[in-house]
Parts: structure tokens; C-alpha cells; sequence
């Protein structure tokens, strides 16, 4: 009997390799926008029709390809992006297997405009099922355009395979959508037969997700950050009573490539445990990165699925990491979008009210009502209490000092009258006209001192409190160079710190209105707090710096207090510029009506 095998022709093995790689046009979709990202492309621009179904259309302004690459990129196995196996576990491209547009080029009809950002003449690439039809010189711009008409032609099948186009395109949809959240650095446009879908330029994560999920995202966001030495955290969760009732916009991305793991998604789900009404699922976009050597992303062709060496560890830290951003309900401040919470102080002082009747009127609507019952469960108990302190701990009340009273309301009664108790030491209760207007102490002080700081930085009058025991505090190279470039304005706020030796500083005085005691902890505290700000928001030096301070100093929740300290806690908040928020735009108090509350007794 004769010999029987024989190789496939490569046009046939490549058509085999498409049916792993390209299941549909969103996966041609997410093949070519991700060699756009791996080109260093700033500007990417996606046009589909009918769903991709007829056309496909990816422009990027990234390195380009010589002619010579324009055309072995359409070999199987052939890529820039790794040499040898030991690569595989370097990786820091989205692609790797060199087989995309292979597969691509095999199952529809292909048109590639090249050229290098150095080369005048770019290179233009005709291809109908691998066969090259035509390659030669072309008049283009920088970078790679490629076109896909009429994907699956000449298999049928696959293509009587494809879904509704509605279907189809929410595919589309959700690829793009993945990797415009994951590089909101490249700014991106997306055209749905000659309408305009998405047009998103270049800024920070919370904006990417606004201009992806609109506007109403902007006061779900919780900021979610932790670090240890294997991995770090970073993203957004929405706060829970946001959850939908429909899963699908949580995202999860492992070295900025999405993943889907239902154990890691159990992590942040048990995060949100006792919060969440039934049958809902909140919102997150969490980027988790580690030192690729720990994880295996050739698990599966379309890559969404990836091992890690110790998952049970990651899975701690996720969880960590969700409960504290939900925990602290770390609002995304209102200034790291456009709006601008301090229209509110604008708007109070052109005012003639009196401040308290102005903010009734205003707010004791205004305020976000609905479905507390949810946040109120991390009010309760104990088990919860360490959410709402930082690493110092609580100052000493006795070292309390508030300012003064200032523009007392005119013709109202004097507060102590009214101030009614402190609830579960974390909330002031006051009678005011319409109601009961309840303070969260611990967000009114952050206001209270971020205010104070802030002036003080601006007139340099900071007072400052020697320390008794002056502390040498070491740290990174990298802080050190941080403080020292920062020294003034520090000194600004009232620290007193001096170079001693190698990355070290010694502390020797703190500012004149934090309890003493605790100099190493504030000091290193607002190091940390001003970076993680400075990760995530646009802020100046000196914005930041009384933020941080602001954050760190505060009367902490679950903090005892005298009446007098309540009183003049109240004082000082109202006499604050914008006194109904805390610098990281989480509200200080609100007001429950009268209204409301006869409501409950009819
Ligand atoms: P992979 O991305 O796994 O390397 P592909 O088949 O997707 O495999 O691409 C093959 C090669 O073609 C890439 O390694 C890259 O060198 C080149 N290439 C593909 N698309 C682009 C692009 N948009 N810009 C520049 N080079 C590209
Ligand atoms: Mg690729």
C-alpha cells in the first residue's frame, strides 16, 4: 500500500489555526487592536459594518512594519515578539504566538497599508484567503492600517455560524471595551457604520471609565490600591448600592491583559458579602500586576484564561483590597473629573442666605438617600471598626484642638442647645431647622484640616510644636528624594525635619494642631498618603500634601468626644468653604427631614 500522509499546504493549515484563533469578528477585533497596543500606537481607531461581518477596519499610528515585515507577519509563527522560549515568561506584549494575522489572512480578504515612521514610501499588502494578490509601494501615513472585508468568505459554514449582528457587535463591543479600559493612556475611536460610538482621549482610568460608562460612574467609584511585594492593586470598584442586576461590567485584567477567573471574582464578590442586595453584581475594573514569571498566559489561544504559581495568594490580596475601597468608601473625589465639587461654596457665597438655612435648602434633598440600609451594615459591629482607621491610631482627645468658632449663623441658636448626642462615637447628631442633620465626624475633620492646611501652605504661617523626642525616620531612596524635593512645603505645614545621614531625616517638630506623640507614623503616613494621590488623582504639590496631611491627621471614627469638642467641631466645619464634603468628595453630614420622618409614623 502507498504512502498516505502528506503536510497540509500552509493555506490550509493556517485556515485550521483561524478556527482556534478567530471565532468571530470581535476576536479579529481584539487580534488587531492588541498588535496596534504591542506597536506603541497612541491613536487607534476601529471601524466595523454590519458587526465586522463585511468590514473590519483597524488604523493605528504605532511603529509600522517594512515591506519585508509587512509581509512575514502573515506567516504562521511569525513574530517581533519573542525569540526564544525563555521569552514566554517575559513577556510584556499582548501578542506572542505569531499567529493572528495568519489566521486572519486565511479566512478573508486583506488589505494592509504599512510604513515606518522613518521611511517616506510605506507598503501596500493585497490578500485574499493567504494569497498574496499584490504587494507594492504606497503613499501612506505612520503606522499600520488593516482592513478585513467580508471575514470568513470562502468558509461558509463558519460564516452561516456567525450570530445576529446585534450579537455579533456587543462582542465587538466588549473587546474594545476591555482594552480601551486597560490603556487609557492611547486614546481611541470606535465607528460603527459612519456613527461616531466612542470617541475617548488619552487621560487617567477614572476618565477612561467615564467616557466609556458615562457620567453617572463618576460618584460610584471607590478607589481600590494595595501593594505587597508580590503583587500590586489598582483600579475601581462601584460602591454596592450601584450593583446591577446584571453581571457583565466587571473587568479584571492581569498585566493589563482581561482574564476571566471566577476565583478571583469570588474574591472581590466576598468583599462586597452583606452588602450587596440579592441578585445584583457591582461594577469593579481591577488591574492586578506581577512579575510575569509567576504566571502562565499560554494557557489557551484566545488568552483570557492565565495560571498563576500561587493564586490563593493573590486571592488574599484582592479581597483585601476590595473590602478596604469599599470599606473607607474611598470616594473617587469629584476633582479628578471635571466637575467641580467647590461650585457648591461658589454658589453659597453669592448667596445671602445664611450659610445653615442655604444648606438645608440645598442638600437635605440633594443627598443620596436611597438604599443605605446596605452601606449601614458596615456601621455596625465591631468586626468592621478597622475600616475606618488609618494606621495611626486615634488621637488622644485630651490633644484635640479645634479652632475657635467662626461665623456663627446669624440668628440661629447657639449650637450647644441643639447638638443632641454622638452616635456609636462616629456620627454627630444636631436638630436643625428642618430636621436632624447628622455629621460624620471623622470626614468633617478631614474637611476641617484639609482647609486649615491648605491656607496655612499658601501663607506660609503653618505653626509648628517641637517634639520632645525627635525621630530619625529612614527611607527609600526614592521618598527620600521625594521629601527632600518637597522640603519646604513641608515645612510649610509645620514639620520641622532635617537631613541626618543616608535617606534619613529627623524629625523634630510637627504641626501645631495634631496630637503629639506620634511623629514617625504621621510623617511616614503622609508620604504614603501623598503618593497613592499622586498615583491616582491631578492635584498640585500642595493639594495633595494638605490632603494627605488632612487624611492622616484627623479624628478617626470611633473616637470619643466631649461636648465641647462636638460643638466646636460643627463650628469649625460650617465655617469651612465647602463644608458639605470632604476633600475626597465623601460627604460630611446630611440632613434627614421632618418629612422623611413623619413619613415613617403615618
Ligand atoms: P503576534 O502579535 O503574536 O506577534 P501577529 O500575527 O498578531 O502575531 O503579528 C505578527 C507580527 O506582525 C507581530 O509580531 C508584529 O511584528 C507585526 N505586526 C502585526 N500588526 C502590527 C501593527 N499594527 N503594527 C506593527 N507591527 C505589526
Ligand atoms: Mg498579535
Amino acid at each position: 500500500m502507498p504512502d498516505i500522509i502528506q503536510l497540509v499546504p500552509d493555506s490550509i493549515a493556517n485556515q485550521i489555526a483561524a478556527g482556534e484563533v478567530v471565532q468571530r469578528p470581535a476576536s479579529a477585533v481584539k487580534e488587531l487592536i492588541e498588535n496596534a497596543i504591542d506597536a506603541d500606537a497612541t491613536h487607534i481607531k476601529l471601524i466595523v459594518k454590519e458587526a465586522g461581518k463585511t468590514l473590519l477596519h483597524v488604523i493605528d499610528d504605532g511603529k509600522g512594519m517594512s515591506e519585508t515585515d509587512a509581509r512575514m507577519s502573515l506567516e504562521r509563527h511569525a513574530t517581533s515578539k519573542i525569540r526564544k522560549a525563555e521569552d514566554l515568561f517575559t513577556l510584556h506584549t499582548m501578542g506572542f504566538r505569531g499567529e493572528a494575522l495568519a489566521s486572519i489572512a486565511a479566512v478573508s480578504q486583506m488589505e494592509m497599508k504599512t510604513r515606518l515612521a522613518d521611511s517616506e514610501l510605506g507598503t501596500l499588502l493585497v490578500v485574499e484567503g493567504s494569497d498574496v494578490k499584490r504587494q507594492e509601494p504606497a503613499a501612506c501615513e505612520k503606522g499600520t492600517s488593516i482592513c478585513i472585508k467580508n471575514l470568513f468568505y470562502n468558509i461558509p459554514a463558519r460564516r452561516n455560524f456567525l450570530k445576529s449582528n446585534a450579537s455579533e457587535y456587543q462582542h465587538i463591543l466588549d473587546e474594545f471595551q476591555r482594552l480601551a479600559l486597560s490603556h487609557p493612556d492611547i486614546a481611541f475611536q470606535f465607528i460603527e457604520t459612519d456613527s461616531l460610538e466612542y470617541d475617548l482621549p488619552t487621560g487617567k482610568l477614572s476618565q477612561r471609565i467615564v467616557n466609556i460608562f458615562g457620567k453617572q460612574y463618576q460618584e460610584q467609584l471607590a478607589v481600590c490600591q494595595e501593594e505587597t511585594p508580590m503583587v500590586k492593586i489598582h483600579g475601581y470598584v462601584g460602591k454596592p448600592q450601584f450593583a446591577k442586576k446584571k453581571r457583565g461590567e466587571q473587568f479584571l485584567f492581569v498585566n493589563k491583559r482581561f482574564i476571566r477567573s471566577n476565583y478571583l471574582n469570588h474574591a472581590v464578590m466576598s468583599a462586597f458579602e452583606g452588602l450587596l442586595p440579592d441578585g445584583t453584581f457591582p461594577f469593579y475594573v481591577l488591574f492586578i500586576e506581577i512579575d510575569p514569571k509567576h504566571i502562565d498566559v499560554n494557557v489557551h489561544p484566545t488568552k483570557t484564561e492565565i495560571k498563576f504559581d500561587d493564586e490563593r495568594a493573590v486571592y488574599a490580596v484582592v479581597l483585601s483590597a476590595v473590602r478596604q475601597a469599599i470599606g473607607t468608601h474611598n470616594l473617587t473625589p469629584a476633582i479628578d473629573f471635571d466637575a467641580d465639587v467647590n461650585i457648591i461654596a461658589k454658589l453659597s457665597q453669592e448667596s445671602n442666605q445664611s450659610k445653615e438655612v442655604y444648606f438645608e435648602e440645598r442638600f437635605s434633598n440633594a443627598l443620596p438617600q436611597s438604599n443605605r440600609g446596605n452601606w449601614e451594615k458596615l456601621f455596625e459591629g465591631d468586626e468592621h471598626r478597622s475600616f475606618f482607621q488609618s494606621s495611626i491610631p486615634p488621637p488622644n482627645v485630651h490633644t484635640l484642638r479645634f479652632e475657635s468658632a467662626m461665623n456663627q449663623p446669624e440668628g440661629t441658636e447657639r449650637p450647644e442647645e441643639k447638638i443632641l448626642c454622638q452616635l456609636h462615637n462616629r456620627y454627630l447628631l444636631r436638630q436643625v431647622r428642618s430636621g436632624v442633620m447628622i455629621i460624620d465626624q471623622q470626614a468633617a475633620h478631614e474637611r476641617i484640616l484639609f482647609e486649615k492646611f491648605l491656607s496655612q501652605l499658601k501663607s506660609q504661617t503653618a505653626a509648628s510644636q517641637q517634639s520632645l523626642f525627635p525621630q530619625a525616620i529612614t527611607l527609600s531612596a526614592a521618598d527620600f528624594a521625594l521629601v527632600s524635593e518637597m522640603q519646604q512645603e513641608i515645612e510649610a505645614l509645620g514639620f520641622k525635619i532635617e537631613v541626618f545621614g543616608k535617606n534619613t531625616f529627623i524629625v523634630n517638630g510637627i504641626p501645631g494642631n495634631v496630637p503629639m506623640g506620634r511623629e514617625k507614623e504621621l510623617f511616614e503616613g503622609l508620604i504614603d498618603q501623598f503618593k497613592l494621590n499622586q498615583s491616582e488623582l491631578a492635584i498640585p504639590i500642595r493639594e495633595n500634601l494638605a490632603r494627605s496631611l488632612a487624611k492622616r491627621a484627623c479624628l478617626k471614627s470611633g473616637q470619643k468626644l466631649e461636648r465641647e469638642e462636638m460643638q466646636s467641631l460643627i463650628d469649625n466645619l460650617f465655617a469651612c468653604s465647602t463644608p458639605n464634603y470632604a476633600p475626597d468628595g465623601k460627604p460630611t453630614f446630611f440632613i434627614f427631614g421632618l418629612d422623611k420622618i413623619e413619613t415613617y409614623f403615618r
